[in-house]
Protein backbone atom coordinates (compact mmCIF):
# COMPACT_ATOMS: atom_id res chain seq x y z
CA UNK A 1 0.00 0.00 0.00
CA UNK A 2 1.53 3.28 -0.76
CA UNK A 3 2.50 5.75 1.82
CA UNK A 4 -0.28 8.78 0.75
CA UNK A 5 -3.35 6.13 1.36
CA UNK A 6 -1.95 4.73 4.61
CA UNK A 7 -1.65 7.87 5.91
CA UNK A 8 -5.49 8.75 5.41
CA UNK A 9 -6.12 4.96 6.52
CA UNK A 10 -4.71 6.26 9.54
CA UNK A 11 -5.35 9.65 10.22
CA UNK A 12 -9.31 8.43 9.96
CA UNK A 13 -8.85 5.77 12.43
CA UNK A 14 -7.11 8.12 14.82
CA UNK A 15 -10.42 10.78 14.81
CA UNK A 16 -12.04 9.17 17.92
CA UNK A 17 -8.98 9.92 20.58
CA UNK A 18 -9.83 13.41 22.06
CA UNK A 19 -6.95 12.94 24.88
CA UNK A 20 -5.28 15.92 23.72
CA UNK A 21 -4.95 19.48 23.11
CA UNK A 22 -8.62 20.66 22.45
CA UNK A 23 -9.35 20.60 18.88
CA UNK A 24 -10.77 23.58 17.12
CA UNK A 25 -11.67 21.43 14.28
CA UNK A 26 -9.86 20.52 11.31
CA UNK A 27 -8.53 23.68 9.46
CA UNK A 28 -6.13 22.27 7.09
CA UNK A 29 -7.57 20.29 4.19
CA UNK A 30 -4.34 18.48 3.01
CA UNK A 31 -6.56 15.60 1.38
CA UNK A 32 -5.03 13.38 4.23
CA UNK A 33 -6.94 14.16 7.16
CA UNK A 34 -5.22 13.99 11.02
CA UNK A 35 -4.60 17.80 10.86
CA UNK A 36 -6.04 19.93 13.66
CA UNK A 37 -5.19 23.41 15.33
CA UNK A 38 -5.26 22.61 18.72
CA UNK A 39 -5.36 24.67 21.32
CA UNK A 40 -3.13 24.18 24.71
CA UNK A 41 -2.47 26.94 27.82
CA UNK A 42 -3.38 29.50 25.51
CA UNK A 43 -0.98 28.28 22.42
CA UNK A 44 -2.26 27.14 19.58
CA UNK A 45 -0.49 24.34 17.25
CA UNK A 46 -0.85 22.68 14.10
CA UNK A 47 -0.86 19.18 15.16
CA UNK A 48 -0.93 15.98 13.10
CA UNK A 49 -2.97 13.06 15.13
CA UNK A 50 -2.53 9.45 13.54
CA UNK A 51 -2.54 5.69 15.05
CA UNK A 52 0.74 3.91 14.27
CA UNK A 53 -1.78 0.76 13.69
CA UNK A 54 -5.35 0.44 13.07
CA UNK A 55 -5.41 -3.47 13.73
CA UNK A 56 -6.18 -4.27 17.07
CA UNK A 57 -6.55 -7.65 18.89
CA UNK A 58 -8.26 -6.10 21.68
CA UNK A 59 -12.40 -6.22 21.90
CA UNK A 60 -13.58 -2.52 23.65
CA UNK A 61 -17.08 -2.55 22.30
CA UNK A 62 -17.00 1.13 21.30
CA UNK A 63 -14.38 1.40 19.20
CA UNK A 64 -13.95 0.85 15.45
CA UNK A 65 -10.64 -0.36 15.29
CA UNK A 66 -11.46 -3.49 17.73
CA UNK A 67 -10.76 -6.69 16.41
CA UNK A 68 -13.20 -7.76 13.56
CA UNK A 69 -14.11 -4.22 13.38
CA UNK A 70 -11.19 -3.23 10.66
CA UNK A 71 -12.03 -2.99 7.39
CA UNK A 72 -9.07 -1.06 5.77
CA UNK A 73 -6.26 -2.05 7.69
CA UNK A 74 -2.56 -0.37 7.89
CA UNK A 75 0.27 0.18 9.89
CA UNK A 76 3.12 2.63 9.21
CA UNK A 77 7.12 1.21 9.24
CA UNK A 78 8.47 3.94 11.37
CA UNK A 79 10.70 5.99 8.77
CA UNK A 80 7.28 5.98 6.88
CA UNK A 81 5.90 7.78 9.47
CA UNK A 82 8.84 10.09 9.77
CA UNK A 83 8.60 10.83 5.38
CA UNK A 84 5.45 11.51 5.56
CA UNK A 85 5.33 13.72 9.26
CA UNK A 86 8.37 15.45 7.58
CA UNK A 87 6.44 16.55 4.25
CA UNK A 88 3.44 17.79 6.85
CA UNK A 89 6.00 19.63 8.26
CA UNK A 90 7.48 21.76 5.27
CA UNK A 91 4.10 21.85 3.32
CA UNK A 92 1.80 22.45 6.07
CA UNK A 93 3.84 23.88 8.99
CA UNK A 94 2.50 21.08 11.07
CA UNK A 95 4.44 21.46 14.33
CA UNK A 96 2.89 19.05 16.45
CA UNK A 97 2.48 14.93 16.49
CA UNK A 98 -0.21 12.95 18.35
CA UNK A 99 0.80 9.34 18.10
CA UNK A 100 -1.27 6.43 19.48
CA UNK A 101 -2.06 3.06 17.90
CA UNK A 102 -3.94 0.43 17.86
CA UNK A 103 -2.50 -2.91 19.56
CA UNK A 104 -1.91 -5.25 16.41
CA UNK A 105 0.61 -7.52 18.60
CA UNK A 106 1.89 -7.41 22.06
CA UNK A 107 1.95 -4.04 23.49
CA UNK A 108 6.09 -3.12 23.81
CA UNK A 109 6.40 -4.75 20.07
CA UNK A 110 3.74 -1.41 19.07
CA UNK A 111 5.41 0.44 21.14
CA UNK A 112 9.28 -0.21 20.63
CA UNK A 113 7.84 1.07 16.53
CA UNK A 114 6.24 4.02 17.74
CA UNK A 115 9.36 4.79 19.99
CA UNK A 116 11.40 4.73 16.96
CA UNK A 117 9.89 6.76 14.72
CA UNK A 118 9.92 9.28 17.31
CA UNK A 119 13.33 8.50 17.81
CA UNK A 120 13.77 9.02 14.55
CA UNK A 121 12.10 12.06 14.19
CA UNK A 122 13.92 13.94 17.21
CA UNK A 123 17.68 12.48 15.94
CA UNK A 124 17.59 12.41 12.06
CA UNK A 125 15.13 15.07 11.63
CA UNK A 126 16.06 17.54 14.55
CA UNK A 127 12.30 17.93 15.05
CA UNK A 128 11.73 20.02 18.27
CA UNK A 129 8.02 20.18 18.59
CA UNK A 130 5.39 18.94 20.26
CA UNK A 131 5.25 14.91 21.11
CA UNK A 132 1.98 13.48 22.71
CA UNK A 133 2.90 9.84 22.86
CA UNK A 134 0.16 7.53 23.63
CA UNK A 135 1.16 4.35 26.02
CA UNK A 136 -1.03 1.54 25.24
CA UNK A 137 -2.35 -0.31 28.11
CA UNK A 138 -0.24 -3.06 29.10
CA UNK A 139 3.11 -1.67 27.96
CA UNK A 140 6.55 -2.13 30.03
CA UNK A 141 7.88 0.07 32.13
CA UNK A 142 11.56 0.25 30.38
CA UNK A 143 9.65 1.28 27.27
CA UNK A 144 7.50 3.90 28.79
CA UNK A 145 10.88 5.47 29.88
CA UNK A 146 12.54 4.96 26.62
CA UNK A 147 9.30 6.92 25.35
CA UNK A 148 9.11 9.36 27.44
CA UNK A 149 12.68 10.60 26.97
CA UNK A 150 11.60 11.91 23.01
CA UNK A 151 8.03 13.14 24.05
CA UNK A 152 6.57 16.36 25.88
CA UNK A 153 3.33 14.73 27.44
CA UNK A 154 2.15 11.43 27.74
CA UNK A 155 -1.09 9.65 28.39
CA UNK A 156 -3.06 6.35 28.82
CA UNK A 157 -6.88 6.33 28.42
CA UNK A 158 -8.43 5.49 31.53
CA UNK A 159 -12.36 5.12 29.46
CA UNK A 160 -14.21 3.96 32.58
CA UNK A 161 -14.13 5.09 35.83
CA UNK A 162 -14.42 1.93 37.68
CA UNK A 163 -12.85 -1.70 37.22
CA UNK A 164 -16.94 -2.94 36.41
CA UNK A 165 -17.59 -0.31 34.23
CA UNK A 166 -14.61 -1.17 32.20
CA UNK A 167 -15.18 -4.97 32.31
CA UNK A 168 -18.52 -4.15 30.28
CA UNK A 169 -16.27 -2.38 27.73
CA UNK A 170 -13.58 -4.94 27.12
CA UNK A 171 -12.53 -8.42 28.28
CA UNK A 172 -8.74 -7.50 27.52
CA UNK A 173 -8.19 -4.45 29.54
CA UNK A 174 -7.12 -5.17 33.57
CA UNK A 175 -7.74 -2.15 34.56
CA UNK A 176 -5.86 -1.99 37.91
CA UNK A 177 -2.61 -3.51 36.30
CA UNK A 178 -2.38 -2.71 32.70
CA UNK A 179 -3.97 1.17 33.21
CA UNK A 180 -3.69 2.69 36.65
CA UNK A 181 -0.28 0.75 37.18
CA UNK A 182 0.86 2.88 34.10
CA UNK A 183 -0.80 5.40 35.54
CA UNK A 184 1.74 5.55 38.42
CA UNK A 185 4.93 4.80 36.29
CA UNK A 186 3.96 7.99 34.31
CA UNK A 187 3.49 10.19 36.77
CA UNK A 188 6.69 9.25 38.63
CA UNK A 189 8.29 9.68 35.23
CA UNK A 190 6.98 13.80 35.25
CA UNK A 191 8.62 14.43 38.36
CA UNK A 192 11.99 13.97 37.18
CA UNK A 193 13.14 17.22 35.69
CA UNK A 194 13.33 17.93 31.80
CA UNK A 195 11.30 15.24 31.04
CA UNK A 196 7.74 15.42 29.81
CA UNK A 197 6.98 18.92 30.69
CA UNK A 198 3.48 18.72 29.76
CA UNK A 199 2.74 16.19 32.04
CA UNK A 200 0.05 13.27 31.93
CA UNK A 201 -2.85 13.54 30.79
CA UNK A 202 -6.62 10.90 29.85
CA UNK A 203 -9.89 10.25 28.84
CA UNK A 204 -12.95 9.09 30.02
CA UNK A 205 -15.94 7.53 28.25
CA UNK A 206 -18.89 9.03 29.27
CA UNK A 207 -21.75 6.39 28.79
CA UNK A 208 -24.82 4.76 30.79
CA UNK A 209 -22.58 2.34 32.28
CA UNK A 210 -21.07 5.10 35.12
CA UNK A 211 -22.96 7.79 36.73
CA UNK A 212 -21.80 11.62 36.95
CA UNK A 213 -20.65 10.91 40.33
CA UNK A 214 -18.55 8.08 39.68
CA UNK A 215 -16.81 9.77 37.09
CA UNK A 216 -16.19 12.93 39.65
CA UNK A 217 -14.95 10.37 42.16
CA UNK A 218 -12.18 9.02 39.62
CA UNK A 219 -11.55 12.43 38.10
CA UNK A 220 -10.51 13.65 41.59
CA UNK A 221 -8.46 10.39 42.45
CA UNK A 222 -6.56 11.24 39.32
CA UNK A 223 -5.46 14.34 39.85
CA UNK A 224 -4.84 13.64 43.51
CA UNK A 225 -2.64 10.49 43.51
CA UNK A 226 -1.23 11.28 39.68
CA UNK A 227 -0.79 14.42 39.18
CA UNK A 228 -2.81 14.65 36.01
CA UNK A 229 -2.28 17.69 33.87
CA UNK A 230 -5.54 17.06 32.34
CA UNK A 231 -8.72 14.58 31.82
CA UNK A 232 -10.43 14.91 28.65
CA UNK A 233 -14.46 13.73 28.12
CA UNK A 234 -15.44 11.44 25.39
CA UNK A 235 -19.61 11.68 25.23
CA UNK A 236 -20.20 7.64 23.89
CA UNK A 237 -20.61 7.73 20.42
CA UNK A 238 -22.23 4.68 18.44
CA UNK A 239 -19.68 3.69 15.67
CA UNK A 240 -21.09 1.50 12.98
CA UNK A 241 -19.76 -1.97 13.08
CA UNK A 242 -19.03 -2.29 16.41
CA UNK A 243 -21.15 -4.67 19.35
CA UNK A 244 -22.80 -0.95 20.50
CA UNK A 245 -23.45 0.48 17.30
CA UNK A 246 -26.86 0.29 17.92
CA UNK A 247 -26.53 2.33 21.31
CA UNK A 248 -28.01 5.23 21.75
CA UNK A 249 -25.18 8.63 21.94
CA UNK A 250 -24.51 10.18 25.01
CA UNK A 251 -25.73 13.70 25.22
CA UNK A 252 -22.93 16.46 24.80
CA UNK A 253 -24.21 18.40 27.58
CA UNK A 254 -23.10 15.88 30.06
CA UNK A 255 -19.56 16.23 28.66
CA UNK A 256 -19.73 19.83 28.83
CA UNK A 257 -21.35 19.79 32.33
CA UNK A 258 -18.36 17.19 33.61
CA UNK A 259 -15.94 20.07 31.75
CA UNK A 260 -17.33 23.04 33.72
CA UNK A 261 -16.64 20.57 37.21
CA UNK A 262 -13.76 19.01 35.92
CA UNK A 263 -12.69 23.35 35.57
CA UNK A 264 -13.62 24.21 39.34
CA UNK A 265 -11.75 21.13 40.79
CA UNK A 266 -8.55 22.60 38.59
CA UNK A 267 -8.63 25.94 38.38
CA UNK A 268 -11.12 26.94 41.72
CA UNK A 269 -9.77 24.06 43.88
CA UNK A 270 -13.70 23.04 44.45
CA UNK A 271 -13.92 19.66 46.17
CA UNK A 272 -15.22 16.34 44.46
CA UNK A 273 -17.86 16.31 47.30
CA UNK A 274 -19.33 19.67 46.89
CA UNK A 275 -21.07 18.46 44.01
CA UNK A 276 -23.43 15.43 45.40
CA UNK A 277 -25.41 17.49 47.03
CA UNK A 278 -26.56 18.93 43.84
CA UNK A 279 -26.89 15.38 41.75
CA UNK A 280 -29.97 13.56 41.25
CA UNK A 281 -29.81 9.76 41.26
CA UNK A 282 -25.88 10.01 40.33
CA UNK A 283 -25.85 12.58 38.20
CA UNK A 284 -25.17 16.59 37.64
CA UNK A 285 -28.74 18.96 36.93
CA UNK A 286 -29.13 20.10 33.67
CA UNK A 287 -27.27 23.37 34.11
CA UNK A 288 -24.21 25.16 35.20
CA UNK A 289 -22.84 23.22 38.14
CA UNK A 290 -21.70 26.79 39.52
CA UNK A 291 -24.77 27.70 39.40
CA UNK A 292 -26.49 25.22 40.53
CA UNK A 293 -24.22 24.72 43.91
CA UNK A 294 -24.60 28.64 44.36
CA UNK A 295 -28.58 28.24 44.20
CA UNK A 296 -28.54 25.31 46.22
CA UNK A 297 -25.96 26.86 49.45
CA UNK A 298 -26.86 30.24 49.74
CA UNK A 299 -29.36 31.18 51.11
CA UNK A 300 -29.34 34.71 51.65
CA UNK A 301 -27.40 37.54 49.81
CA UNK A 302 -23.51 38.00 50.64
CA UNK A 303 -21.93 40.95 51.27
CA UNK A 304 -19.49 41.05 48.85
CA UNK A 305 -17.04 43.42 50.66
CA UNK A 306 -17.29 40.68 53.54
CA UNK A 307 -16.80 37.58 51.87
CA UNK A 308 -13.85 35.21 52.04
CA UNK A 309 -11.84 34.04 49.36
CA UNK A 310 -13.16 30.48 49.40
CA UNK A 311 -17.20 32.32 49.51
CA UNK A 312 -16.30 34.54 46.40
CA UNK A 313 -15.32 32.49 44.12
CA UNK A 314 -18.39 30.35 44.87
CA UNK A 315 -20.63 33.17 43.60
CA UNK A 316 -21.34 33.02 39.98
CA UNK A 317 -19.56 35.38 38.11
CA UNK A 318 -16.57 36.05 39.85
CA UNK A 319 -13.50 33.78 39.28
CA UNK A 320 -10.43 33.54 41.43
CA UNK A 321 -8.81 36.73 39.82
CA UNK A 322 -11.81 39.03 40.84
CA UNK A 323 -12.00 37.21 44.14
CA UNK A 324 -8.10 37.86 44.78
CA UNK A 325 -8.35 41.67 44.06
CA UNK A 326 -11.74 41.89 46.46
CA UNK A 327 -9.78 40.64 49.47
CA UNK A 328 -7.21 42.40 48.50
CA UNK A 329 -8.59 45.33 49.76
CA UNK A 330 -10.46 46.63 46.84
CA UNK A 331 -14.06 47.67 48.08
CA UNK A 332 -16.57 47.44 45.93
CA UNK A 333 -19.33 50.17 46.57
CA UNK A 334 -21.73 49.73 43.61
CA UNK A 335 -22.28 46.75 41.21
CA UNK A 336 -19.96 48.80 38.08
CA UNK A 337 -16.73 48.06 40.75
CA UNK A 338 -17.08 44.69 40.53
CA UNK A 339 -16.79 44.55 36.36
CA UNK A 340 -14.00 46.77 36.94
CA UNK A 341 -12.65 44.26 38.65
CA UNK A 342 -13.32 41.25 36.06
CA UNK A 343 -16.38 39.87 37.59
CA UNK A 344 -19.75 39.25 35.88
CA UNK A 345 -22.04 41.61 37.37
CA UNK A 346 -25.71 40.18 36.08
CA UNK A 347 -24.55 36.53 37.33
CA UNK A 348 -23.35 37.71 40.25
CA UNK A 349 -26.13 40.23 41.55
CA UNK A 350 -28.56 37.81 42.57
CA UNK A 351 -26.16 36.35 45.47
CA UNK A 352 -24.73 39.45 46.41
CA UNK A 353 -25.17 42.70 48.28
CA UNK A 354 -23.10 45.49 47.95
CA UNK A 355 -22.82 48.24 50.49
CA UNK A 356 -25.83 46.84 52.35
CA UNK A 357 -27.85 46.76 48.78
CA UNK A 358 -29.60 44.06 47.02
CA UNK A 359 -30.79 44.72 43.40
CA UNK A 360 -32.28 41.16 42.53
CA UNK A 361 -33.41 38.56 44.08
CA UNK A 362 -33.04 34.62 43.83
CA UNK A 363 -36.26 34.37 42.49
CA UNK A 364 -35.82 36.79 39.93
CA UNK A 365 -32.54 35.12 38.64
S1 LIG B 1 -7.14 -1.01 22.76
FE1 LIG B 1 -9.36 -0.90 22.60
S2 LIG B 1 -9.75 1.31 22.27
FE2 LIG B 1 -7.57 0.95 21.79
S3 LIG B 1 -7.55 0.56 19.60
FE3 LIG B 1 -7.68 -1.42 20.62
S4 LIG B 1 -9.87 -1.88 20.68
FE4 LIG B 1 -9.65 0.30 20.24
Amino acid sequence: MEILQKTKILANSGKYDSCGPKMCGVKVDSGLGGIYHAKAEHKTCRLFKTLMDNDCKFDCKYCGNANGCTKNKAKYKPKELVTIFDFLQKKLDVHGLFLSSAVSANPDKVTEEMIEAVKLLRTEKRFKGYVHFKVLPGTSYELIKQASEFSNRMSINLEAPNKIAMHELSSCKEYKTDILRRQSWISGLTKKKGVLEGGQATQLILNKLSTDKDVIKMVDWEYENFDLKRVYFSAFQPVKGTPLENEKAEPLTRQNRLYNVDFLLRQYQFKAKEFVNIMDDGMLPNEDPKLALAKANFDGAIDINEASFEELIRIPGIGPKTAQRIVSGKKIKKYEHLHELGGWINRAKPFISVDGKRQAMLGEF
